[in-house]
Parts: C-alpha cells; structure tokens; sequence
C-alpha cells in the first residue's frame, strides 16, 4: 500500500504547537498572553480602501508580483525610509503575507546541499519551511542575551552556507541587533559572498532602540516585510520582498505557479495604509511593552524586549513547559519557549492585549515565582 502523505508532511513538528492549542483550548475565557497580532482594529482608513475596493469590482486577479500602484509605493516608501539598496521597482515582489514570502525566497536560493544560518531562538515557520521543502539549517544560539555573537556565527559558516537569516525586532525575543552587529553581519557576508534574508515583519515596534535595515547597507539582502503587524491587518494577507533583482525575478517566475494572484481588495487596502499613519498603534504597544517591563523587572532578569510585542522569559529553574502548565492551570495562557527553541528554559509572553488583561496576566506569573 502506498503512503497517503508525502515524507514532507512528516517531516514537519508540529507537536510543541499541538501540546499548547490543547493546554489552552480546555480553558475558558482565559487570559490569553500567547496573541501573535498587535492589539487593536485595523485603522479605518484601511477598512474603507477595502470596501471602496469591493464596491468598484476590483475583485478579480492581479499580476502575480503584484498591482503596479503598490509596488511604486512601496518602491519610494523602501527607498526614502529604510534606504534599502534596491534599483528599481522590479525588485519587489507583493506576496499574500511574509509567510508566503518566505517560502518563495527559500524555493528561489537553495539547491539541495545549500545551508542556511538561523539564529536560535527562532520564528517557528522558518525551521519547519527547511523541513518541508528539505533545506539543511545551521542553527547559532542566541541565548543569553538574545544578541547575536559574531564569534558564534562565524564558526557556523561552512562552504555550503547560502544565506543567514535574521529577524529583528525579533518574534520571540523582541530583541533588537545592534547596528555595529548588523554591520559586521553585512562585512561577513560579503567576504562569504552570502545572502542575508531580513524578516523586518516586526520594524515599525521598536520602542528604546531604532535599526537599520541590513538592506541599507548590503545589497544581496532580501528583505521581508508586510501589513499584518504594522496596520493590523494579519487577514489581510499582504506582504512584500525587495532584494537583488536577479532574486526577485527568480521569484516572480516561481509565484504565479504557487498563488496565482495576490489578493485584489487587500492590496488596495494595503495601498492606503501606506498613506496612513500607525503611530498610533506603535504608541499603544509601547504604553504595554513599558508596562510589562516595569511589573517584571522585579522577578524577572529582561533579556531582549526592546521591540515587537513579546518577552521571552526564564522560567523558575528553567522549566518553560512547566512553567506554562502551571500558569495554564490559573487561566493564563502563554507559549513554551520550545515551541521557538531547542531548549524549553524559557515561555514567551505577547503583550499585544488590553492593559487590564496584561495587568491580570502578569500578576499570575508573579504569583508563580518565589524568590
Ligand atoms: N515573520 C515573523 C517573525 C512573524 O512573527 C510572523 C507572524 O507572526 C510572520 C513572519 C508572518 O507574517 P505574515 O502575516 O505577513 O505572513
């Protein structure tokens, strides 16, 4: 008898995310600190480019890399703002969500014996994307501090490294890099003749600290970006690449066989958030983030943090998947540092809910630490 599924599908792990939906679907009403999309609405600016979108019919396929109008916009936004060293709009490409993008970048560079350099602790898509599609990945440990230690990823370069990820403001640690470690990051890739993928999903939420774009400074960078955090508009599924445009026609010719089209109406609306402000929605992440830091700081040592939405903490004795248990079993909801790591030392608390929430939720995990 033949396989049903594909050796791919086995290949994934999904049982870290498994144990948390069931640790927190027995729950009712919890305090739900594990949310991965910021707090708030979608600004309304938005809301009606994509009911003006629907009511003029634009609701039929689009070029695949996307409507010129969004890309032009995007162009000048990533030149005039992030400085990126692309030439022309034809090195980017729209994407239905960073996801997505991700995948088109890693089937566009890696052959088969190709290496990728992924700092541990990691956005969890990024490890199981190598696993379905078979790429193999270096993994450079970030831990204590979060930051990356240039020794620790030279010694992971090998003569079959094609490209080192990096993502920062980081998911989980909301970390930040240093500007000086970007910078040496861009002379090792040079010297390696590496590409540098850069996940900047998380840019805009950078609260004690501002960064450049490593695509500022190095030109065989891909970087990732989109709407889902920045605009609050995760269902919308936009996203966007812009690197060399050697890769970015490489992709081009990859995606129409992957989606065909971006979506119509969510591109228009994306369209308008370029013209709109999101201050405001950084403003209230930072009034939360700065809350977290303060009722923490005391049980907690706060490594990372200064940017996204999330803190990755120590757990009591290093039990991460413990710790989440217990919390679980006061209604609270977090996520277990294994399920973005190798070790499970660690939980990961989203403070991208309301303050009453985030007061309620933190006061449980103080509860739950004795010093
Ligand atoms: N990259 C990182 C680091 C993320 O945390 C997320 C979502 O949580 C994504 C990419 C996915 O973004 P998108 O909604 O654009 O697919």
């Amino acid at each position: 008898m033949k396989q049903l599924i594909s050796s791919k599908v086995n290949r994934i792990d999904s049982s870290q995310i498994q144990k948390a939906y069931k640790l927190s679907s027995i729950l009712k009403n919890p305090i739900d600190l594990s949310i991965g999309v910021p707090f708030g609405n979608t600004p309304q600016s938005v809301k009606n480019a994509a009911i003006k979108a629907v009511k003029n019919n634009l609701t039929r396929y689009t070029p695949p890399q996307g409507i010129d109008e969004l890309i032009v916009g995007l162009f000048k936004e990533l030149k005039t703002k992030d400085k990126l060293l692309i030439k022309n709009k034809g090195c980017i490409v729209v994407t239905p969500g960073v996801t997505v993008g991700l995948l088109l970048v890693f089937l566009a560079l890696f052959e088969k014996d190709d290496e990728i350099i992924i700092f541990d602790p990691y956005f969890p898509i990024y490890l199981q994307l190598c696993n379905i599609l078979g790429i193999k990945y270096r993994l450079v440990s970030t831990y204590p501090d979060f930051q990356i230690d240039i020794q620790k990823l030279m010694t992971a370069i090998t003569s079959k490294t094609k490209a080192i990820l990096i993502n920062s403001p980081n998911n989980p640690t909301g970390a930040i890099y240093e500007n000086e470690v970007l910078t040496k990051i861009a002379e090792i890739a040079e010297k390696h003749n590496l590409i540098l993928i850069s996940d900047e999903i998380y840019k805009d939420f950078a609260y004690s600290k501002t960064q450049i774009s490593i695509g500022s400074i190095y030109e065989n960078t891909v970087t990732l970006n989109g709407f889902s955090k920045s605009f609050a508009m995760s269902g919308f599924r936009v996203g966007y690449i812009a690197g060399p445009e050697e890769i970015a026609n490489g992709i081009k010719k990859i995606a129409p066989y992957i989606y065909f089209s971006n979506p119509s109406i969510s591109q228009h609306a994306a369209l308008k958030a370029l013209e709109t402000d999101n201050s405001s929605i950084i403003k209230e992440h930072k009034k939360r983030h700065d809350l977290a830091i303060k009722l923490l700081s005391p049980k907690f040592k706060i490594n990372g943090g200064e940017g996204a939405f999330y803190l990755f903490l120590q757990a009591p004795n290093g039990k991460g998947d413990e710790f989440i248990e217990l919390a679980a079993k006061k209604n609270l909801i977090l996520l277990p540092g294994s399920l973005f790591s190798q070790k499970k030392t660690h939980f990961r608390l989203s403070y991208a809910t309301s303050l009453e929430n985030l007061k309620r939720g933190i006061e449980i995990i103080n509860s739950l630490v004795k010093l």
